[in-house]
């Protein structure tokens, strides 16, 4: 289906207009699939950032700030039926700008649907409290925005992302200023537009494309900016928040992952098989909270492992468009990065224990990479430890549940971790004893969960998104005591 946005010039969205880069100079749009450029995006600078900072201050300082809370959330729910008017437009976008498979677009584009729809609907509802106090007092607080907030998105769920983020974030009457990926902005340029349509003012949300080192670092820097939400690796996080912190600027970190997913011997293999091989090949293993580490009771290790290597033995790797097991990688670069992986697991003794297949005839400038596993990995590993961010799945025996909770927290990470197990009682010793942000049992991903608050530990960052615990990170509280006697 043709996209009226994707074979042309994109601009920055400042303002509620297409706005030029100052220096005149853009990026290519390549397709993942085949390698070729099909569109240009405004390469976005200080100047830039500038701009759409200075306008998201008058809108958080005029109209919109002035926009009550139902009015807001009014918005978010136009923004949410225009959204999902235009799925099938947004997730083929999605898909050809970032090499998802077909589905895994418009699956993206709905959940952009629900985070609206949940967003508008909390819009009114974050109230603050009365606190008893002396005689002659009266204490409340008041939860208010930030001001002007930034927003640094990656390139692997860039819909999802924005929602959970940006929709929060307006909800609660910040004005918004977002720095996608360089690799993937087209769907959220199309996104701004229809916000518009939803009844947003000039200012309220504002897109600046552009390099991560020139754009994304200006905006750190910025010293107008109340409140930063980054969401990408642990290096750059850490220099955000080295930024920000040289103007105060609170941060919420949302970085990587090296999920651990747990069968015990009791698990029900049947229901746990699928998720657990879904939890690494969705959007080609290029996902925060893949479940990238399988940690498997030696009493079933040869039934799951013959099952998987059955199963990853059929995946199949093509053309987004072909909406096959997996696509390719995001880029070049990203395809060098797994490749690297693994030629370093091979030199260290690790041969795939199994692996999926390019269909015949996927272009061969397209990124492709099949999905491999990789069987016994010690946790000292290099392929147990770090995050390989594409479709890599590491499999470790564990003898007892000591040595398995031992296992699933030898980690530099701590984002998720599935527990495959019927055993109640080790269900929540294994749920407490895990250190991650987000915990499933006999599940993996709630499918999405808009609603349920998520966010790491350790290398895997700090504060919360998604659920209503997201609107606390994008306000500030503040306590009012009135002396009346
Ligand atoms: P990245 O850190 O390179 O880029 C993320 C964003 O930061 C991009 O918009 C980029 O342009 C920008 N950026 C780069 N340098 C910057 C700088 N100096 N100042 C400001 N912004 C800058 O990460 P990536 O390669 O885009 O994404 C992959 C990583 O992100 C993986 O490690 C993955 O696990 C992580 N990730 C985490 C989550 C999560 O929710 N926890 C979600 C998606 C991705």
């Amino acid at each position: 289906m043709p996209n009226p946005v994707s074979d042309q010039q994109h601009h920055h969205f400042i303002d509620n207009l297409p706005v030029n880069a100052s220096t005149g100079e853009s990026i290519p749009v390549i397709d993942p699939s085949n390698g070729t450029i099909f569109a240009s995006l405004a390469r976005g600078s200080t100047a830039d950032i500038e701009k759409a900072v200075i306008a998201a201050r008058r809108a958080s300082e005029g109209v919109w700030g002035r926009t009550t809370a139902a009015e807001r959330g009014r918005i978010l729910a136009r923004w949410a039926a225009l959204v999902a008017d235009a799925v099938q437009e947004l997730g083929s976008l999605e898909s050809r700008d970032t090499g998802k498979p077909l589905r895994q677009g418009l699956a993206d584009a709905n959940a952009l649907v629900r985070y609206f729809e949940y967003y508008g609907g909390a819009a009114d509802k974050l109230h603050g409290q009365t606190i008893p106090y002396q005689n002659g007092y009266t204490v409340m607080t008041i939860r208010e925005p930030h001001g002007v907030t930034g927003h640094i998105i990656p390139w692997n769920y860039p819909m999802q992302i924005f929602g959970r983020s940006v929709g929060a974030a307006l909800a609660v009457g910040n004005a918004c200023v977002v720095k996608p990926a360089e690799d993937a902005c087209l769907s959220l340029l199309r996104v701004a537009q229809l916000g518009e349509q939803a009844g947003l003012p000039p200012g309220a949300l504002n897109i600046v494309t552009g390099y991560g080192a020139e754009a994304g670092q200006a905006l750190a820097d910025h010293p107008g900016i109340d409140h930063i939400s980054f969401t990408g690796s642990p290096e750059t996080g850490k220099r955000v928040a080295q930024s920000a912190a040289a103007h105060h600027c609170p941060v919420t970190l949302e970085l990587g992952g090296k999920s651990p997913q747990i069968i015990f011997d009791d698990a029900d293999l049947d229901e746990a098989l699928p998720v657990l091989v879904n939890a690494i090949i969705q959007n080609c293993g290029q996902t925060c909270s893949a479940g990238s580490r399988i940690l498997v009771a030696a009493g079933i290790w040869d039934e799951l492992l013959s099952r998987i290597i059955e199963r990853f033995g059929s995946l199949q790797v093509g053309p987004a468009a072909d909406d096959l097991d997996l696509g390719p990688l995001i880029s070049e670069k990203q395809l060098r990065r797994v490749q690297g992986f693994l030629e370093d697991a091979q030199q260290h003794g690790l041969a795939p224990a199994a692996q999926g297949t390019v269909v015949a005839g996927a272009p061969q400038d397209g990124f492709y990479q099949a999905p491999v596993l990789l069987a016994s990995v010690p946790s000292d590993n290099r392929m147990f430890q770090e995050e390989i961010f594409g479709p890599v799945l590491v499999a470790t025996r564990f003898n007892d549940e000591a040595q398995a909770l031992k296992l699933a927290n030898d980690s530099p990470y701590g984002l998720v971790a599935g527990l495959w197990t019927r055993d109640g009682a080790r269900q929540m010793r294994m749920a407490r004893g895990i250190r991650t942000g987000q915990v499933f049992i006999n599940n993996y991903g709630a499918g999405g969960g808009v609603e349920l608050p998520f966010g790491g530990v350790k290398q895997s960052g700090y504060g919360r998104e998604k659920g209503f615990e997201a609107l606390y990170g994008f306000t500030t509280l503040k306590t009012i005591a009135m002396r009346h006697g």
